[in-house]
């Protein structure tokens, strides 16, 4: 029985592309698990973190790349290792090969990003609010800076589409504003692209949409309130889309059981 409910910011595309695969994950606690593209990603978020730390101690843009690219590298042991996650490679990935990505995507992000942006005033921040009984939003900024831009990194296998992650960075900035801060209603997508022969990056940035935001969360709370009274039919307040670019036994860990897929009654 579901008691308390957390929804993260970065879930929210989740539950466009697939509610019934956002239901058994985040609300029935199905464990799911991370692939290369994940691991590679958080390491460079790692170095990016460590690049940020420097900069905001020293009070100007030095930092040790090296130090950066040595916590990617092991941010991508730690993953790998981890007892708590799995993580599953396709045969042909391995970790070596994460590692030397996520290196190269740090030198990139040092060498074209860097440059580009401000120091943050805030990496790395946890923020949690309440949005109803029971209910809370939390998730983790990438960064924040002096001017209330909410930033996020996104490594990607080829250049991002800014507009996917609206719903996701309007979340954050409806989360900074519960927590006293004050966005300044744009958002920044840090873009490190692992293209097949090149690493590369871009940098975006647009305005969130907080009413939307609003919308698309009260959508979900009053789904997940919903399913609180009637708990044997979570598949009508999240219906499953075949649809879904993840629909696959390599992405959704629900695939054999999925009602959809395999035409199992309720
Ligand atoms: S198998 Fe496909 S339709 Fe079913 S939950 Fe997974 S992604 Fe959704």
């Amino acid at each position: 029985m579901l008691t308390t409910f957390n929804l993260r910011p970065s879930s929210i595309g989740g539950f466009h592309d697939c509610a019934f695969r956002f239901f058994n994950i985040h609300l029935l606690g199905i464990r799911s698990w991370s692939g290369y593209a994940a691991v590679r990603g958080t390491a460079v978020h790692k170095g990016a973190e460590v690049i940020w730390k420097e900069a905001i101690k020293a009070g100007e843009k030095k930092f040790s790349l090296t130090t950066a690219k040595d916590a990617a590298a092991q941010a991508v042991e730690e993953e790998v290792t981890n007892d708590e996650r799995e993580v599953r490679f396709f045969d042909f990935e391995t970790k070596e090969g994460a590692i030397d990505d996520a290196v190269k995507g740090v030198e990139v992000y040092a060498r074209d990003i860097t440059p580009e942006v401000e120091i943050p005033a805030k990496v790395e921040t946890y923020l949690k609010a309440k949005i109803d009984d029971d209910i809370t939003i939390n998730g983790t900024f990438d960064a924040f800076t002096p001017d209330g831009t909410i930033v996020d990194i996104k490594t990607t296998g080829r250049k991002a589409v800014p507009a996917k992650y609206i719903d996701q960075m309007s979340v954050y900035a409806r989360l900074a504003q519960a927590n006293g801060l004050e966005p300044n209603m744009k958002y920044q997508i840090q873009n490190v692209v692992f293209l097949k022969n090149d690493t590369v990056a871009h940098l975006f940035e647009r305005e969130v949409d907080i009413p939307s935001a609003q919308r698309k969360i009260d959508d979900i709370v009053k789904r997940v309130k919903w399913y609180k009274k009637h708990p044997d039919d979570g598949h009508i307040a999240f219906p499953a889309n075949p649809n879904s670019y993840l629909c696959s036994e390599k992405y959704c860990p629900v695939f054999d059981t999925c009602y959809i897929r395999n035409d199992v009654p309720f």
